[in-house]
């Protein structure tokens, strides 16, 4: 008898491109020895869906490939352009539009995660930002969502701080009509240069610690990315693992300890050439085989 291989935890893999058709994100990501996978299912700095990537066969056969590579928790990251905080009406409804359309296409997909940013306000205060951010939730969940989980992901202080940290997470959790359709993607980049040390473990734990005080299990995914932005200084420029300023202990912590092991990791880190990808979750299967 072939003995059953255990699934190596956690999980890791990339967010890949859907270009020609979305079926081949998943060639794309096998190719990169990816264990799981974020995609864009439509142009991310654009206002109208993609032509073609989404037609009825390459959908079924993004469903088939999805089963036979057993990526079961693929995550769709919402597209650059919708803000859901902004003091804007007309981008309000423009941004809730595409989160319901985006929530429809997941179901299509069989796709269990939408990742969203939190927006901006611009000039407007942080309770402005929250009630706009649990508004446009509200009204999206109330569609066809059973199916799926929106993730909020902490994004970079730059001179406004809404959308960055876990306390502004928590405000949404609790003020929204349908909490358990709500899960975080915590980047490590994002938080690193918005003042979160997670150069030293205990910091992280700590981090988990908040969040675990909230709900548990309520992570998600983890964008796994080192930057090139110190601690604190607000600026997102994604490095390959190990090569930043984050360093290595906490990927290595990310990898070994087993409070993670459930959470899938994706990559979100340059891709200079082909194999890219496949040395950063090389450097990461290196930590997780010592498990
Ligand atoms: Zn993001
Ligand atoms: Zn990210």
């Amino acid at each position: 008898m072939v003995p059953i291989m255990p699934i190596p935890k956690p999980r890791i893999g990339a967010h890949k491109s859907i270009s020609t058709s979305i079926d081949l994100s998943i060639d794309r990501a096998i190719k990169s020895t990816c264990e799981c996978l974020q995609i864009f299912t439509r142009p991310p700095r654009r206002w109208e869906a993609g032509k073609n990537t989404l037609s009825k066969s390459s959908i079924v056969k993004f469903i088939e490939k999805s089963e036979k590579a057993n990526f079961f928790d693929t995550t769709i990251h919402m597209p650059y352009l919708p803000n859901i905080a902004t003091p804007s009406e007309e981008l309000f409804n423009k941004s809730v539009k595409v989160l319901i359309e985006e929530i429809t296409t997941s179901k299509i997909l069989k796709i269990p995660y939408i990742v969203t940013h939190l927006g901006s306000p611009l000039k407007e205060s942080e309770s402005f930002a929250l009630n706009k951010v649990v508004k446009a939730l509200d009204i999206a969940l109330e569609s066809n969502s059973n199916h799926v989980l929106i993730l909020l992901e902490n994004s970079t202080a730059k001179k406004q701080k809404w959308g960055t940290s876990i306390e502004q997470m928590e405000a949404i959790i609790k003020k929204i009509t349908q909490p358990e359709k709500i899960g975080i993607c915590f980047d490590t980049a994002h938080a690193y240069s918005t003042g979160y040390d997670i150069k030293n473990p205990e910091i992280l734990h700590e981090i988990f610690d908040q969040i675990d005080e909230i709900s548990h299990d309520l992570v998600k995914v983890i964008h796994i990315n080192d930057t090139k932005g110190g601690l604190g200084s607000g600026i997102d420029h994604h490095e390959h693992l190990g090569c930043g300023k984050i360093g290595k202990e906490c990927f290595r912590e990310l990898m070994q300890h087993p409070r993670f092991q459930n959470i899938s990791m994706i990559l979100e880190t340059p891709k200079e050439d082909e194999k890219s990808d496949q040395r950063n979750l090389e450097f990461l299967r290196n930590y997780r085989k010592l498990n």
